[in-house]
């Protein structure tokens, strides 16, 4: 398994990015819905999880490495007692690849950990979304449903644990009036590109942490 990150189903969408967007100019395949064009120079199968392995197995160690960093829970007043395991959930199109986080509209949605902006996508499924890389870009922490971004935000800049990306909201697939956070973290592969990776649960890494204290 190694897949993408995005949503399923509680959310409903499911696999958020799938192949890059960069090139607007390439026509979109009709059948692919949520996936734009896929560069000509791009490898088929680095395109998407589905139509390939990722180069990169999650381990009990990436486990340990990660709930060693404390990452912060990204929702101000969220505790890991009010957390869900929702990873896993059958969904229409496959397994669920993420935490979901249920949570008032335009809540603010807080970096886990300090890294950099790897990627600002929108998706059919997973709505307005931030990729963001740790410091070493092992893993990144993928923020989907996004009502906005933070004011400023851009491609490349660097994050500071508990700063301000974005704010929940019902973008993409997220089904109506059920506004929520869906989280993924995935292990990026040695060459770190922001649609790759293999999926790590983040119940079992967030069950220890804390939320940020402030809304910023
Ligand atoms: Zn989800």
């Amino acid at each position: 398994m190694a897949l993408l990150l995005a949503c399923a189903s509680a959310c409903s969408e499911r696999r958020a990015p799938v192949p890059p967007p960069v090139q607007p100019q390439v026509t979109a395949p009709a059948v692919r819905v949520e996936a734009p064009a896929v560069p000509s120079s791009w490898p088929a199968t680095a395109v998407t999880a589905a139509s390939g392995p990722v180069d990169v197995a999650v381990t009990p160690a990436d486990i340990a490495d990660l709930q060693g960093r404390d990452l912060s829970i990204p929702l101000p007043g969220v505790w890991a007692a009010n957390l869900t395991d929702t990873f896993g959930d059958g969904r229409t199109k496959g397994a669920h690849e993420a935490l979901d986080i249920p949570a008032p509209m335009r809540t603010p949605v807080l970096a886990v950990e300090d890294g950099v902006v790897a990627k600002l996508f929108t998706s059919q499924r997973g709505g307005l979304t931030v990729y963001q890389f740790d410091p070493a870009s092992r893993y990144a922490y993928y923020y989907a449903h996004l009502d906005g971004y933070a004011p400023g935000l851009v491609e490349g800049q660097s994050l500071r644990r508990c700063q301000l990306v974005g704010y929940v909201g019902l973008t993409g697939n997220s089904p109506a009036g059920a506004p929520h956070l869906h989280l993924a973290i995935f292990k990026l592969e040695p060459k770190p590109r922001w649609w790759r990776g293999a999926p790590v649960n983040p119940y079992n890494v967030l069950r220890g942490s804390r939320p940020c204290s402030a809304g910023g």
